[in-house]
């Protein structure tokens, strides 16, 4: 399995404690893993904990738009059956990808957006928000966080189970700053997020060049039916990104267990479990 924390790096941060809670949500994959659990249980689990840490810009971390709302995107895709769920623009949900997963399992629908994905959420029984003091961003002034322009902060997943199984996970709150009712690649499968019988994929970064380039899919169709290894067609994928004049990176693992995390911006947090049973976790 691989997991990211965002695209973008501020050198000035330190960032052990995200270093350390990667190396934590690794364990616990090894052990969901162990267990034969399945990759799209894996995979949503992950990036809950993730929301749920207050340390990236999802769930509790997240940022809010430019009028002060708090909107989030995420998606969770299931490679072995084709089923995906993702939600955009959810506003009062501590789990976006909860949502998501629910959308997946309890509706006809694969995407639901704004008010009602939020009345789908609550009828769903997910937990809500209490009020935006939740939020470990509480108080930011939106035009001081455009200002300072520190974008990046998505979380995902990808996993491959021991039977075989591929799945991805993304939730995010997008760009810090963000115009409201903006969404990004994170939600869209096939751009930010991904997984069929040969591939599952996770981006972060400059949503709007991950969407333009279908990015998460063309990755996985790259190793389909050009038949390209994991490195080439991730590094062909951001490089399509950077041409563009995007910035950002992925995680991707496919059916073999081969796992490919690039970036093309100034760093990405990221974490990794390999087939040796090897692991990673580096914010580079
Ligand atoms: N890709 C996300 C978006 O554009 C942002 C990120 O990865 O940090 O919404």
């Amino acid at each position: 399995m691989a997991l990211h924390g965002g695209a973008i790096i501020d050198p000035e941060k330190d960032y052990g404690s995200e270093i350390a809670h990667m190396r934590e949500l690794v364990e616990l994959a090894r052990k969901q893993l162990a267990a034969g659990d399945a990759a799209i249980d894996i995979a949503s689990d992950i990036v809950r904990e993730m929301e749920m840490s207050g340390l990236y810009v999802a769930g509790r971390g997240a940022s809010p738009n430019d009028e002060g709302w708090y909107e989030l995107d995420a998606a969770v895709m299931d490679g072995a059956t084709a089923r995906g769920g993702a939600v955009a623009a959810l506003q009062g949900f501590k789990s976006p990808v909860a949502v998501a997963r629910a959308v997946m399992e309890s509706s006809p629908h694969v995407l639901l957006v704004g008010r009602g994905a939020a009345g789908f959420a609550q009828r769903s029984g997910l937990e809500p928000v209490p009020d935006d003091g939740w939020y470990t961003h509480v108080g930011s002034d939106p035009s001081a966080a455009r200002r300072e322009n520190r974008p990046f902060g998505t979380v995902g997943c990808v996993v491959l189970d021991r039977s075989g199984r591929l799945a991805a996970a993304t939730s995010t709150a997008g760009i810090f700053g963000k115009q409201a009712g903006r969404v990004g690649d994170s939600p869209i499968l096939g751009a930010g997020t991904w997984a069929d019988r040969f591939c599952a994929v996770s981006c972060t970064g400059h949503g709007e060049f991950f969407l333009r380039t279908a990015a998460a899919v063309q990755l996985a169709h790259r190793v389909h039916y050009a038949g390209q290894n994991l490195d080439e067609a991730a590094g062909a994928v951001l490089r399509e990104v950077r041409t563009l004049g995007g910035s950002g990176g992925l995680i991707a693992i496919d059916a073999q267990g081969r796992i490919a995390m690039p970036f093309v911006s100034a760093g990405m947090k990221r974490a990794a479990l390999s087939v040796d049973g090897s692991s990673s976790a580096d914010v580079l």
